[in-house]
């Protein structure tokens, strides 16, 4: 399953990175969709070749978070190669059950992964960053009542995370390229926090279409 969301996650990062990219030519320098295409792409021919662990999710986020950390590049390709890297050696450490579709290791990893980047970062919520996505949606999957199926889960972490990233518009970045701009800053969506809401999105239409032919429905534009 794990392998399934980084597939789709490259595929809609791919569909998507020419408005991600004009996201970041409003406050950053244009390269956000760009970067995180490439990288996703290296992400997906590894998988191809049988160079990842596919079958060992902690350690298939793990070399996947190597992979992105080689070839995003920029500020995101830092914090995304090691959030992904973080969630991996914490599923690693092996003291909980290592089934992706399990709740307690989906929050572990989540929150493994949001420390890394705001260690790194040293950012935090309301920076106008991809914490501003990926912290409310954290913060749904520990609020949600302990029976709810996981597929719920994930699609209520990715509203949240939708949602999270919109707050960003008005916000005045305070880390990143984006706060050289000050408060010109306010006024535009995050790249960031837009493609984090895209990768939670992705693994919410996964797990949603599990059972059927299609493991990442959604528009299928032409490859290069
Ligand atoms: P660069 O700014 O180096 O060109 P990208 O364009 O790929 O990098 O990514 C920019 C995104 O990275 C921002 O929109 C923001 O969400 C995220 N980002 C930048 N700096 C930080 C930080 N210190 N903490 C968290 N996220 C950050
Ligand atoms: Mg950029």
């Amino acid at each position: 399953m794990a392998e399934a969301w980084l597939r789709c996650a490259a595929l809609r990062v791919h569909e998507r990175r020419t408005w991600l990219t004009d996201l970041d030519a409003a406050i950053g320098d244009g390269d956000h969709g760009i970067n995180l295409d490439r990288g996703f792409s290296a992400v997906v021919a590894a998988l191809d070749a049988g160079d990842l662990p596919s079958d060992d999710v902690g350690r298939l986020l793990y070399a996947a978070g190597r992979r992105l950390l080689g070839h995003v590049g920029g500020a995101s390709g830092a914090l995304y190669g090691r959030g992904f890297m973080a969630a991996g050696d914490r599923i690693n450490a092996g003291t909980i059950d290592a089934d992706p579709g399990d709740r307690a290791l989906l929050e572990i990893a989540l929150t493994a992964a949001v420390d890394a980047i705001a260690g790194l970062g040293r950012s935090a919520p309301g920076d106008k960053t991809m914490l501003d996505s990926l912290v409310p949606a954290l913060a749904a999957i520990r609020a949600a009542a302990p029976a709810m199926p996981v597929a719920q889960l994930v699609a209520g972490a990715a509203e949240a995370a939708e949602a999270g990233a919109s707050t960003t518009i008005p916000l005045v970045a305070r880390r990143g390229r984006a706060s050289y701009l000050g408060e010109r800053s306010a006024g535009h969506l995050d790249p960031g926090a837009a493609s984090s809401a895209i990768l939670v999105r992705a693994f919410a239409d996964v797990l949603a279409s599990m059972a059927e032919d299609e493991p990442c429905p959604g528009e299928r534009p032409e490859r290069p």
